[in-house]
Parts: structure tokens; sequence; C-alpha cells
């Protein structure tokens, strides 16, 4: 008699896809399926939430805005709409990419986990098993994203607090905390903004800084400090447009390192293009810093039920915690038999060629370059596809051409 997982494995429906599978419909999984539109080429793409985008309309806060000035946020093929502002909030993003998605007919298959895929080499397709679905296919792309899972932290004692303790992907508004201590454990640009949003909602932010951070001004003499880079770096060796950089941080926002936000060795976008830690573009955290309204605190050493005690001796009672601590990749959960991803979930070849692997995988959004990243990919995955594509078609064509000879004679 057979288990219940063969059973399962028996009602499975198979579903055989012409073109390419894609994994995700993040903002990546919707610009290769447009890109691969472009070039004739009909895609699915398997979704595990109900909706595109999930990142940004379930799992971020409500004042989010793009980090960078829209040009560097758009997607291939359709630019934002000419009326959105140059730093577009969370919600004209999301109409953006759902009017992208209803621009170029794609419409992903929701609710579909991919929980493996591996490749065949017997018959040479990818299989691809949801919960109650396999799909083959002689692509698979992979589009879940840098972020698809919250990083916890193991913080000794975290089990004992009293209060809630939230993940960033889980917090939507400081009106929530409103009069609460809140302790804000991480200083990227998330602990930074939520530490922000809490002030603005009469909340008392403890935001730790264990680590160096390199904050920058999101704007630098009225232009973006991220375009300023971008072209510098087309004249000048990277270093030196990171001295630049600090100098004028430096110079518009004073010595951070007194705030007690200790500045890296190495350069801002040095230190990106060799960890991937992104500098935080200030958006006004740091004159809450200044004015004492958002409290730096050294690394945690312990939770206690009441609150915590920090490294540096002191302890404190909070209502809160909220969790700032980032998220990581997916891939290694599901992609099966495959070398191509390190243990974290990322492409073992760095940018830019990254994004192609062996027996028809590709990945999209792994750049560490956020949507620019995307954008590059998505071009370059549907260019390689479409190749391959056309050479498939002219085979069966001369093939079919062939059977109608053969017939004839
Ligand atoms: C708070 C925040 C602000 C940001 N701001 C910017 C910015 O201003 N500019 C910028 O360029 N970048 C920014 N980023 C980076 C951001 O991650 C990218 O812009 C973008 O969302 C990446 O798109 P993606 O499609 O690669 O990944 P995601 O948006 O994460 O989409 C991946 C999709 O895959 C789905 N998925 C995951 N696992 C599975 C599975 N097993 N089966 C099926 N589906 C699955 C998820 O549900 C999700 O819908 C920001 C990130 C965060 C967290």
């Amino acid at each position: 008699m057979g288990s219940c997982k063969d059973q399962e494995e028996q009602q499975a429906k198979c579903v055989w896809i012409q073109g390419p599978i894609l994994v995700g419909a993040g903002p990546s999984g919707l610009a290769v399926s447009a890109c691969l539109s472009k070039h004739g080429i009909p895609s699915v793409i398997l979704e595990k939430s109900d909706c595109i985008a999930s990142l940004w309309q379930q799992r971020t806060y409500e004042r989010l805005k793009l980090h960078l000035p829209k040009q560097f946020c758009e997607l291939p093929l359709l630019g934002f709409p000419e009326n959105f502002p140059k730093y577009p909030t969370k919600r004209q993003f999301v109409s953006y990419l759902e009017s992208y998605a209803s621009h170029f007919s794609i419409k992903p298959r929701f609710n579909q986990t991919v929980q493996s895929a591996e490749f065949d080499s017997g018959s040479g397709f990818w299989r691809v098993r949801t919960q109650d679905s396999k799909y083959f296919s002689r692509w698979l792309i992979v589009a879940t994203g840098e972020n698809a899972e919250p990083v916890i932290p193991e913080i000794v004692g975290m089990e004992k607090f009293h209060g809630p303790v939230v993940h960033t992907s889980g917090y939507k508004s400081g009106s929530d905390f409103r009069n609460h201590k809140v302790l804000v454990v991480g200083c990227g640009n998330s602990g930074m903004e939520v530490s922000l949003d809490l002030c603005r909602h009469n909340a008392i932010p403890y935001m730790v800084v264990r680590n160096t951070v390199h904050v920058l001004p999101r704007e630098m003499f009225g232009f973006s400090t991220f375009a300023i880079a971008m072209a510098l770096l087309k004249w000048l060796p990277l270093r030196l447009v990171d001295k630049i950089l600090l100098l004028v941080a430096n110079f518009t926002l004073g010595n951070t390192e007194q705030l007690g936000l200790r500045r890296p060795k190495t350069g801002p976008i040095e230190l990106k293009n060799a960890t991937g830690k992104t500098p935080v573009l200030d958006v006004g955290a740091l004159s809450q810093i200044k004015s004492g309204k958002i409290k730096v605190m050294e690394g945690v050493k312990e939770i206690t039920r009441n609150g915590g005690r920090f490294m540096d001796g002191q302890e404190k009672e909070f209502d809160s915690i909220i969790l700032a601590t980032g998220y990581k990749s997916n891939v290694p959960t599901w992609l099966k038999g495959c070398d191509f991803f390190t243990n974290d979930g990322m492409p073992k070849i760095p940018f830019p060629n990254g994004w192609k692997g062996e027996n028809g995988l590709y990945t999209v959004g792994f750049t560490r370059r956020g949507l620019l990243g995307t954008a590059s990919d998505a071009d370059k995955i549907a260019k390689d596809i479409a190749d391959q594509w056309r050479t498939k078609k002219e085979c069966k064509n001369s093939y079919n051409s062939h059977i109608i000879l053969l017939k004839k004679s």
C-alpha cells in the first residue's frame, strides 16, 4: 500500500510549459516575463503569495518610499508615469507594477509555492513542484529575491521578553507603538527609517548600532547622491569617488562617529560592491539622533523580561522590540541538485555574470544592485532564451518541412 506522500505525488497535476518557468512575481519576475514577451516567448510565473510584488504589498511599512530616484528603479520597456515624484511612495510603486503586469498581460499563477525544482538530465527538463502541481520546462528562472525570508538574530533571553517582538517585515506604522519605549535592533536603512517613523508617532526608539555603518545624505547639492556617484564612477576611480562622497557627507551631516555611528574603514561603494552592504541614505533619522529623540545604543548583551542589558553595562526597560535585521534568500530550501548558489542563496559567480547557470537555469535580481540590477539581468536573460527559442523553432520547422517532403515523395 502506498504512503500518503505517494498518493499526494500521484494526485499532483502535471503541467508542461512551452516557455520558461519563473519562480516569483516580484519586480524581477515581472521584468523578465515582459522582456520575454517582447521576443514572442510565453512564460509562466509561479508565485507563492496571492498578489504580485508581495514584498512591497505585504511586508513593508506604510511610510516607505523608493530609496533611489525613480529613473534608477524603472523596469525595462515601460517607465514610470510622468507625474510620479522623484521618490515614488510604496503605493505608487505598487500601482506602477500593477500597470506593468497588465500592460504586458502578465498573469502569474498565485498561491503556488515552489517546494522543489530539479533538473532531470534524462529528459532535459526542469521539474518544478508546488503543493498541488508539477511543472516541466526547459528553462527555470529564479526570481525569488534577495529578501525572501526575514533574518531573525539569536539574542540571549529573547524568549523571556514580555512585549511584542516584530521583524520590520511585519511593521506597518509607528501608530501601533505610540508612547512605547521601543528597542530597534539594527541600523541599516530599515532600522533608521523605522526609528524615524516611531519618533513621528511619539514613540521613543532606542536604536542598537552594533557594527560600523556609512550614513550618506540622500541628496547632495540638490542631486541624488546615488546619481552623483554613478556619474563620477564613469570618469574617476572607485576609491576617489568614495573619498569625494565621504568628504561631502562629513561636510553636510557632520561627524557621525560622535553620534555613535562609526564609519567602516572601506568606503561606501567599495564596501557595497565587496559585501553587498548598502550605505544608509539619510531621510531625516540623523537629525532625530542629534536631537536625542532616537537614542543610539551599543550592542545588546541580553534581553530580559522587561527590557535589555547592553554591552556598555546599561540596562533599560522596553515595551516592544523591532528587529531591523534584514533578509535572506530562500533558494537553498527549494532548488535541488545544483551548485550554482552559495549556502546563503546567492549566485556563486559575482555580478555581472551571475545571471546564467547550466541546463537552462537563470537568476534575476541577485546582484545586490536593486532594481537596476534586475533590469540588466532581465534583458540579458530574455535575449539568451530568445536565441535558443529561435533555433528550436527553426529546427522544428525544418523537421516539419522534412516530414512534409517525405510525405509528398
Ligand atoms: C524596505 C525595502 C526597500 C527597498 N527599496 C529599494 C529601492 O528604492 N530601490 C531598489 O532598487 N531596490 C530597493 N529594494 C530592494 C528590493 O528588494 C528590490 O527592489 C525588489 O523588490 C526586488 O525584486 P525581486 O522581484 O527580485 O524580489 P521580491 O520583490 O522579493 O519578489 C520575490 C517574489 O518571489 C516570491 N517567492 C519567494 N519564494 C517563493 C517560492 N518558493 N515559490 C514561489 N514564489 C516565491 C515572493 O513571494 C515574492 O513575491 C528595497 C528592499 C526593501 C526590503
